[in-house]
């Protein structure tokens, strides 16, 4: 890799990590042979951000804003987070959900420039050799998908790298991670996306998926070739199948610093609405009832987190999974159900079988929450049997994107009367309803794992642990502020988020320092310390 303090002229204005383009100063053009490669008008920052904003505007949708916001960040790094963090409620839906679920689906179409690491089953026996072809030696935060159910869209194969693309970008826009320390990756093990096999744009490796044990031997040497190369990166996983996805989280939780984003990080994201919830409800959150639509690896994954917080409260475990009840596309899941994945079985109570509705009346949940991928299944009778249970239901419709959620925000408002605490994996609009306007609140795990990483880097952490996502939630519960709990919001504004990383960032740290997991020292102000090291874009 070259030297970036050594570059001149046209390679430093090809350079997305250098280039500053019409911000060069006339010092600056003499000094790095620039004259005559600019035009005239020495720019601020701020007027490039106009600029940039201007053309964002114009263009005629988002999946075109999109590749214009991409190829931003391959020509001027800075500029495009000082885009996305300033304008973060505008860009945020751009360069994450819901517009990357269609850039994912179009990403053969729309590609432009490779960013990010690929692995395939061709790859075997040289993944350390070609992490050497990686231009950093630096990575910190790795994030990988195998592409086989990315959100609530399925098997898109390799066109899934727009989500470790995406979700890097938001390390880096939220928490501060230096854009250098990031590595997306895709693991490219084929697809049983047949129409994507018949697209003859299609990138990936076309074969069907490698499975089994040649799949997990892959993973395996992937995570070893980051080890060996990296030694104290985070490794995400993202977007992987539920049996995928618990197997990898249970096979590297306790070996290397890894979590899995959709099972752990969810869980965080949504106990933090739980608890904000019960500042608008008045219940105790010791005394909630839970029924989830869906019982995949969100779901689980939440349900998992909410027996550790219901026995921090004094609950046993037993006491505290009678708390929470699954409902998948079979119905009820009772112990009498023999079709039920290992991760059900804790769950699956002594109950006879019910459909959704049925649960619903039975149970008396105060809280919903949707996890299924399946869009309009909070159906309008099932919203509005909460609302004759629950003075104030909890209505979660988490999946993701917009397109997929289980209802929309409007109609949870509506069929209960305004009565509803409503929060979505993707953004809804503010609803009006007899003169009252309601604030959905998004209950996106960009909350929740940019701060997690921020703060497991920060300490040095040598693992991920449960009290981390316990920390993290309680933390960003706390930035709820009754103005946006009056305004019907249990998440802090997106234009926050930076110091809700932060927050959340500190008490991670302070987690791993208290149960022996930090291998940095703990500085005298902890929070002063990680501020220190958050990455600015401006120039
Ligand atoms: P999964 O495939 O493991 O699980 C889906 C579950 O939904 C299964 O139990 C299935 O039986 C059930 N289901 C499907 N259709 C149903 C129907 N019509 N009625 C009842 N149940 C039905 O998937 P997962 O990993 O658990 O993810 C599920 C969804 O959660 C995805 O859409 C994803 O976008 C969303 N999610 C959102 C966030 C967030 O930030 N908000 C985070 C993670 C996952």
């Amino acid at each position: 890799m070259s030297d970036k303090n050594e570059l001149r002229g046209f390679d430093l204005l090809h350079d997305a990590s250098s280039n500053k383009s019409t911000v060069f100063s006339a010092e600056e053009r003499d000094a790095f042979g620039l004259r005559g490669l600019l035009p005239a008008a020495i720019c601020s920052q701020d007027v490039q951000l106009e600029r940039i904003l201007e053309n964002v505007r114009r263009k005629s949708n988002d999946i075109e804003r999109y590749v214009f916001l991409s190829a931003l960040q391959d020509r001027n790094e800075r500029l495009f987070y000082r885009a996305v963090i300033d304008n973060i409620n505008e860009l945020l839906p751009l360069v994450y959900t819901p517009t990357v679920g269609q850039a994912c689906k179009e990403f053969a179409h729309i590609f432009r420039q490779t960013r990010g690491f690929y692995v395939t089953p061709d790859d075997r026996g040289h993944i350390r050799a070609n992490l050497d072809n990686w231009p950093e030696e630096d990575v910190r935060v790795v994030v990988i998908t195998d592409g086989e159910r990315i959100l609530g869209l399925g098997d898109l194969g390799a066109n899934g790298m727009g989500i470790p693309i995406g979700k890097l970008a938001l390390y880096v826009a939220c928490a501060g991670i230096d854009p250098s320390q990031c590595l997306p990756v895709m693991l490219d093990v084929g697809t049983n996306n047949e129409e994507l096999r018949q697209d003859p744009l299609y990138l990936g490796t076309n074969t069907a998926r490698l499975e089994g044990k040649a799949y997990d031997d892959l993973v395996e040497e992937f995570v070893l070739a980051i080890q060996d190369k990296y030694p104290s990166a985070l490794i995400q996983f993202e977007d992987f199948l539920t049996p995928n996805a618990y197997r990898l989280l249970n096979t590297y939780r306790d070996r290397v610093l890894s979590f899995n984003d959709d099972i752990q990080g969810t869980a965080a994201m949504v106990l933090s609405g739980i608890y904000a919830s019960t500042r608008i409800s008045g219940l105790k959150f010791e005394d909630l009832k839970l029924m989830f639509l869906g019982a995949g690896s969100a779901a689980t994954g939440i349900a998992d987190l909410l027996t550790k917080a219901l026995v921090e409260k004094g609950l046993s475990e037993q006491e505290a999974r009678q708390r929470l009840w699954f409902v998948d596309i079979n119905g009820l899941v009772v112990g009498s159900r023999d079709d039920l994945a290992p991760h059900n079985l804790p769950y699956a109570h002594d109950h006879p079988p019910a459909s959704f509705i049925d649960a619903i009346r039975v149970l008396e949940p105060n809280i919903l929450v949707g996890a299924t991928g399946a869009p309009g299944t909070f159906t309008e009778d099932a919203v509005r049997l909460m609302a004759e249970i629950n003075e104030r239901p909890g209505i979660f419709a988490l999946s993701n994107p917009t397109s997929r959620a289980e209802c929309t925000a409007e109609q949870a408002y509506e069929w209960t009367s305004g009565a509803a605490i409503f929060a979505s994996g993707s953004p809804f609009s503010p609803v009006t309803l007899n003169g009252v306007t309601h604030h959905p609140g998004q209950g996106n795990n960009v909350y929740i794992f940019p701060g997690v990483g921020l703060g497991a880097l920060a300490s040095g952490a040598t693992r991920i642990c449960d009290e981390m996502f316990l920390a993290a939630a309680g933390t960003l519960a706390a930035t709820v502020s009754p103005t946006d709990l009056a305004n019907g919001s249990i998440y802090p504004p997106l234009a926050d988020i930076r110091s809700v990383s932060l927050a959340i960032a500190t008490t991670v740290a302070e987690v791993a320092h208290a149960r022996g997991l930090a291998s940095r020292p703990r500085p005298d102000d902890l929070e002063q310390m990680i501020l220190k090291t958050m990455y600015d874009p401006s120039y």
